[in-house]
């Protein structure tokens, strides 16, 4: 009896579920195969990002190193990374910093960790020059920005389409970077077209693969590739390449004289408030999405309406009459790109999670914890859908009499 080599299933289950306080400490180590060998996982450091491309599971070197990899307060405690410095530049690749609500957006870090390809691949030293309009909230060290030109004021607030463009040509005089990277999408993809016209040269539109002399575009509505000659305006398309992560980069300021731009100066008048039920779930920015584990509906559409998300379902949900069909999110459905998206008692099947895997902060509210969903979020409660809507209902209430007592 005691001659059997048994595999432990606790152990088991604690390597399959990431959220387990000691899967960081336990999963680096060899395990027993069913016929008694130890085993090595070969690629324990890889994991597959919701987009499919494989990725450099930092986190897990803190397990080796004995950090538990989800343990959200030690999620800083990373060993740190090497600091890549550039001397004294002798050429710029210019980037233009796209922002959402004061955070580098996830295409944007794709187009950073491009251009630090370009730069170490040149002998000369090459440093990449973000510039940016506005205010950052993060810090910006890992993103692979070697030089940051940074332009406040009112001339540039909002959407200014010519005064970046103004900004970025007299960079361009100043610095004469070897190329301008943008991401090819937002107010940024318009700014890249500008510029090719002030500097007199064809943009490069829709790349995705930057080689020496060459570049691959996608055109023809997304249906063909071409290759064209490199421009120097290459505007960038999502995933073009890994966001940097082996580096802290130096993120050093810089200063030009520049000239405040002159010309027509939009005014911007705001946001305008719209009912987040109206808009189109491809469009919508934060998701509440309710599934088959959802009990009191009425409470799910109050929470919606409170924390002013826009409803997604689970096809369960859609086809039980609770959601109508428009609100179902996944292969089927619509695929969302919501920079939060809360999935309310949603187990996570393959095609739901097709649907969401664009979604840059997913949060799960599900009573297993060990389901496909709660290994795709970034942040889990676990516990009865109902009482965590109640809590949270109940927050916000409290946060809103705060707020005007304070006001009062
Ligand atoms: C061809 C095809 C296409 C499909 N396309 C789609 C698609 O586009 N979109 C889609 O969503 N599905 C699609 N499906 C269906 C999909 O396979 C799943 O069946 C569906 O996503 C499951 O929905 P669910 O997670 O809401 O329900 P379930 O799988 O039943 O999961 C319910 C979850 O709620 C949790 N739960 C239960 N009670 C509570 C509670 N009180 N509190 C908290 N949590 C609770 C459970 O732990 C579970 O995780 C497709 C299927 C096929 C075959």
């Amino acid at each position: 009896m005691s001659d059997l080599n048994r595999r432990d299933p606790r152990l088991a289950w604690i390597l399959r579920n990431r959220l387990h306080p000691r899967h960081g400490e336990l999963s680096g180590q060899p395990t027993r195969g069913p016929t008694g060998l130890l085993r090595k996982n070969p690629r324990p450091q890889w994991q597959y990002g919701p987009s499919g491309v494989r990725r450099l599971d930092r986190l897990q070197r803190g397990a080796a190193a004995g950090v538990s990899r989800l343990s959200v307060n030690k999620r800083h405690e990373q060993p740190a990374l090497p600091v890549h410095r550039v001397g004294e530049p002798q050429a710029y690749i210019a980037v233009w910093l796209q922002t959402s609500g004061g955070r580098l957006t996830p295409h944007c870090k794709d187009v950073l960790g491009q251009a630090q390809q370009l730069a170490v691949a040149r002998e000369e030293p090459t440093a990449v020059l973000g510039v940016l309009c506005g205010e950052l909230k993060d810090p910006v060290d890992g993103a692979g920005i070697d030089r940051l030109l940074q332009v406040n004021g009112e001339a540039y607030d909002g959407y200014q389409p010519e005064a970046w463009t103004t900004l970025c040509t007299q960079v361009d005089a100043a610095l004469q970077p070897l190329c301008w990277l943008l991401p090819d999408s937002g107010t940024s993809a318009e700014l890249g077209r500008r510029l090719g016209v002030n500097l007199g040269e064809r943009p490069a539109t829709g790349v995705w693969k930057i080689d020496a002399d060459t570049v691959l575009a996608r055109n023809g509505a997304g249906n063909l590739d071409i290759s064209r000659p490199r421009s120097r305006v290459m505007l960038l398309l999502e995933e073009c390449a890994l966001p940097c992560g082996e580096f802290r980069y130096e993120v050093r300021p810089m200063t030009l004289t520049l000239t405040a731009p002159t010309g027509t100066r939009l005014e911007d008048l705001g946001p305008v408030a719209v009912d987040p039920a109206e808009i189109p779930l491809a469009e919508a920015e934060f998701i509440l999405a309710a599934g088959n584990g959802v009990r009191d509906w009425p409470q799910f559409h109050r929470a919606a309406s409170v924390l002013g998300a826009s409803e997604g379902a689970s096809r369960v949900a859609v086809d039980d009459g609770f959601m109508p069909r428009n609100r179902q999110v996944g292969a089927t459905g619509t695929w969302v790109s919501a920079r939060v998206y809360i999935a309310v008692g949603i187990s996570g099947a393959v095609q739901h999670l097709q649907g969401i895997s664009k979604c840059e902060q997913v949060i799960a509210i599900n009573r297993d914890a060990d389901c496909d969903m709660v290994k795709r979020a970034n942040l889990t409660a676990i516990g009865d859908s109902g009482d965590i809507l109640a809590a949270l209902l109940q927050l916000v209430a409290t946060r809103a009499t705060r707020e005007v007592s304070d006001a009062a």
